[in-house]
């Protein structure tokens, strides 16, 4: 109603008018508190979103720089000793005697043959983490690539005095993946119980089918792992406490995160059990003649 509809004496329909106007004016405030409320509650939320994105992007900062000081940590030892093996010989200190050269040479050479691994090592990581769909994969038998395992290894026990009990399947299956990282995931494993074994122990591998996949089974009566470290040693370049006092037992800590990336990356899955001065039992699974679907 406008007000030019009233008679002026009408007092009855200017109250009327009145109310009217009051009543849409209050719903008009609840309608502009309710949008405030909303707007407020948005702005709320976008906040809290750029300060998780501002979180991420630091975290994933301070994650690129330790990767960073990481690697450049391992490099600089190895090159600066090949570095300084080279002046030893330019500068002549070995003239005259061959076989000298010789054994520095060669020290030259395992020392970059170990910088060549780990730059290896860190493109299979980073090829992982990136493009792991695009893995190159074939049906291979596991009986085929134990053969080559079990050789390796038992040099590499002998070498520390630890013996391993082989159980392997003999009907052992075909397996639908990428011969040479599921390789390097055997290896890894086997590797660290022995690495982590103490003199004169034994290590237990086992390998069989187990509802429908392949489980490797690998169990030591070493050093053990503290509880609350066994998932973080799955972090790239995270070494246990076990192994801080401790010289003999070389690493960089980027085995085991490696092989979970290849595991993952198989539709595979690994656990890892583990007692301090007791031992660990690591366990992978892989899935029986798997084929990518098309
Ligand atoms: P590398 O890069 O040469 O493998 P690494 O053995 O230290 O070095 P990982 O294999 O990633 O690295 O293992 C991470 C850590 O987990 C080790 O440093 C060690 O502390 C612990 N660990 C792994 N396997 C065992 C084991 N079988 N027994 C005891 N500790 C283990
Ligand atoms: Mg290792």
């Amino acid at each position: 109603m406008k007000s030019e509809d009233c008679k002026i004496m009408d007092s009855e329909c200017h109250l009327n008018r009145i109310e009217n106007w009051h009543n849409n004016f209050e719903s008009d405030i609840s309608l502009m508190i309710e949008t405030l409320k909303k707007l407020n509650a948005s702005s709320i939320e976008a906040t809290e979103e750029c300060s998780r994105h501002y979180t991420n992007t630091i975290e994933l900062t301070k994650a690129k720089s330790s990767f960073t000081f990481e690697v450049s940590h391992e490099l600089k030892a190895p090159l600066a000793s090949v570095y300084n093996i080279i002046n030893v010989i330019l500068d002549g200190y070995l003239d005259g005697d061959i076989n000298k050269q010789k054994e520095y040479l060669n020290r030259a050479k395992l020392r970059i043959k170990s910088i060549i691994d780990l730059l290896n090592d860190l493109l299979v990581f980073s090829r992982l983490e990136e493009r792991a769909n695009e893995l190159e994969k074939e049906e291979f038998n596991i009986a085929e690539l134990f053969a080559s395992i079990i050789e390796e290894m038992t040099e590499y026990a002998d070498s520390r005095s630890i013996e391993i009990n082989w159980n392997l399947c003999d009907d052992c299956p075909l397996i639908y993946g990428n011969a040479e990282l599921i390789r390097r995931v055997f290896t890894n494993i086997i590797h660290n119980a022995v690495k982590y074994s103490r003199h004169g122990n034994k290590v237990e591998v086992t390998g069989k089918i187990d509802e429908n996949r392949f489980l490797l089974r690998v169990e030591d009566h070493g050093i053990g792992i503290k509880e609350e470290e066994t998932q973080k040693i799955f972090d790239i370049f995270y070494r246990g406490e076990n192994t801080r006092r401790d010289s003999k037992r070389e690493g960089i800590g980027l085995g085991l995160s490696l092989v979970r990336r290849i595991v993952d990356a198989h539709g595979g899955c690994i656990k890892l059990k583990s007692k301090l001065q007791e031992g660990t039992t690591v366990e992978v699974r892989f899935p029986e003649f798997q084929k990518e679907e098309k």
